[in-house]
């Protein structure tokens, strides 16, 4: 089976049927997969998907706190501007451009490590790059990861649902996946660690990052506007993550009125798409 048919680890309600035809699972199979495979306990190789959830989640009470006492005209115009400009700009530049389709290069990894904190860490680098290979080479097909035919649902959560990278690969297509990914200075596991954790990203290496990545932009953003420029910008993360619904609904509406070869050039030129749908 070619390595793109089986890198990414196959949703419970599968890829296509018997005959080729996409699957298109209901709301309720959707959340059903979604909540098993956020669950750690139940396997822990499940962390990946998890840690990027549970980051979202820890971004809440910034919002519930710009809304209850930082809510001005000029915090909302820099959550704006930061969210449409440097937020955009920083998922095309890293995750699609760089990481994904390695569209140039960094002289000094001093500059890639720049270019990846950018902006506060939430998207983990994996589960964006593998599965935009799948969906480049199977676009609009059964086994693209936000195949927009599914729906809505499906499309929205397939960070969790459809782009983690498979829990069984050999070691020669982790190797595979390795060699997609050793340009982003991300730390990889071992296959033995692989084996035990599921992911490409070392775990621990993965915590470090996102502390560190925090840490440091909080502290940026209050050195120049206190507590109210660090609550209003760290949770404009959250909309990152909710861009992939708004994106994805926005394909849908084109759908209607376009051939399958024009829906993949609005995908590619939608410049909300920037988290996932390009
Ligand atoms: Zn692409």
């Amino acid at each position: 089976m070619p390595f793109l048919d089986h890198v990414l680890q196959q949703p419970a309600y599968g890829w296509q049927d018997a005959g080729g035809t996409l699957i298109k699972p209901t709301s309720g199979e959707i959340l059903r997969e979604f909540s098993n495979r956020l669950n750690i306990f139940k396997d822990k190789r499940n962390w990946l998907p998890f840690f990027s959830w549970f980051k979202v989640f820890c971004l809440i009470p910034f919002f519930m706190v710009f809304l209850s006492s930082y809510l001005t005209w000029w915090t909302v115009l820099a959550a704006f501007i930061y969210s449409m400009i440097i937020m955009g700009t920083h998922g095309t530049i890293w995750h699609h451009r760089y990481c994904t389709h390695g569209a140039y290069k960094f002289r000094n990894p001093f500059w890639r490590f720049f270019t990846q904190n950018l902006t506060i860490n939430v998207i983990p680098e994996e589960i964006y790059v593998i599965s935009h290979h799948v969906h480049h080479a199977k676009s609009d097909q059964p086994g693209d990861p936000y195949n927009a035919q599914a729906g809505f649902l499906y499309c929205f959560l397939a960070d969790v649902n459809h782009q983690p990278i498979a829990k069984d690969l050999s070691e020669a297509d982790n190797n595979r996946v390795k060699l997609l990914m050793q340009h982003t200075g991300v730390t990889p596991n071992t296959y033995t660690q692989y084996q035990k954790w599921g992911s490409y990203v070392n775990p621990l290496s993965a915590v470090k990052s996102w502390l560190l990545n925090w840490l440091f932009w909080y502290l940026a953003f209050y050195l120049v506007g206190g507590h109210p420029l660090a609550c209003s910008l760290l949770e404009r993360q959250v909309f990152g993550r909710l861009a992939y619904g708004h994106s994805t609904m926005k394909v849908m509406q084109k759908e209607k009125i376009n051939s399958g070869r024009e829906l993949t050039f609005v995908r590619m030129t939608n410049p909300l798409t920037s988290y996932g749908l390009e």
